[in-house]
């Protein structure tokens, strides 16, 4: 069988991604945790080629703002959560995550099939155990055995968050949250995001994270009650009247 893409004739001239240069920003990494950075480095850069799927590639910039980024969330994720990751392009914040913390059990979603094409590779080549689904958001949220099954959701530049909470407030369990991974206007949104955190029955409150590379802020959607039925709205709703 031929595979559709077949980079591995092409490695070498990518830019190298040292150990050192991923513990300055995650100095608690294991041998085999580096090396799985180093592998998803080479990969996310090489499929970058054909696929577009992030504008970062250079090294430093890559551990710091795609993978250190990612991992910044790892302490409000319980011991052995079920946690979904809702349009996680490459696999961000998902599989950096799933890296540091291999006892979570981690499905992403996107819309995007190439994007999924790779997750699966990725995630094949990495020896993880994930499910990477091609669906949207709004239609996975109502399929049974995903809507109301997940401890955490998790999302990171996908969504302004009036949006996101519609998005994947659905997929968690009651006393579940959603981590929305946010920038330096995270209050701002959270304030607009009222009446979206009402409507779908959350209780927010925001962690915030000094790092080199920006102002973060992680926004903390714990859901109190049930989802009532009707969301998530059809697919683009949300996005074209956000609640
Ligand atoms: N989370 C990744 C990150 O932080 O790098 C990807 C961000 S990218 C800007 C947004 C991703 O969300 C895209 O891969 C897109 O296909 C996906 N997306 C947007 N709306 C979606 C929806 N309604 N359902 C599923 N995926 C969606």
């Amino acid at each position: 069988m031929t595979r559709e893409f077949d980079f591995s004739f092409e490695t070498g001239d990518i830019p190298e991604l040292s150990p050192q240069i991923l513990r300055e920003s995650m100095p608690d990494l294991t041998d085999e945790q580096t090396a799985a950075f180093i592998k998803y480095y080479k990969m996310l850069v090489l499929w970058n080629r054909k696929l577009n799927l992030t504008r970062i590639t250079d090294p430093n910039e890559v551990a710091e703002k795609h993978f250190a980024d990612s991992v910044l969330g790892a302490s409000l994720i319980p011991e052995g959560a079920r946690v979904v990751d809702v349009g996680t392009g490459a696999g961000f914040p998902g599989i950096p995550l799933k890296i540091v913390r291999p006892d979570i059990e981690l499905v992403m979603v996107d819309s995007l099939g190439k994007r999924v094409k790779f997750l699966t590779e990725l995630t094949l080549e990495l020896g993880i155990d994930a499910a990477a689904i091609h669906a949207r958001a709004e239609d996975a949220a109502r399929t049974s055995g995903l809507r109301g099954s997940f401890d955490i959701a998790l999302s990171r530049a996908v969504a302004p968050m009036n949006v996101l909470t519609e998005l994947t407030v659905p997929f968690v369990k009651v006393g579940g949250a959603s981590l929305m991974y946010k920038g330096s206007n995270a209050r701002e949104e959270l304030k607009e995001s009222a009446n979206a955190m009402k409507t779908l029955q959350c209780r927010a409150d925001a962690v915030d994270y000094d790092v080199p590379w920006g102002a973060r802020t992680i926004v903390r959607a714990v859901k109190t009650a049930p989802t009532p039925a009707k969301y998530p709205r059809k697919a683009g709703t949300a996005e074209r009247s956000p609640l």
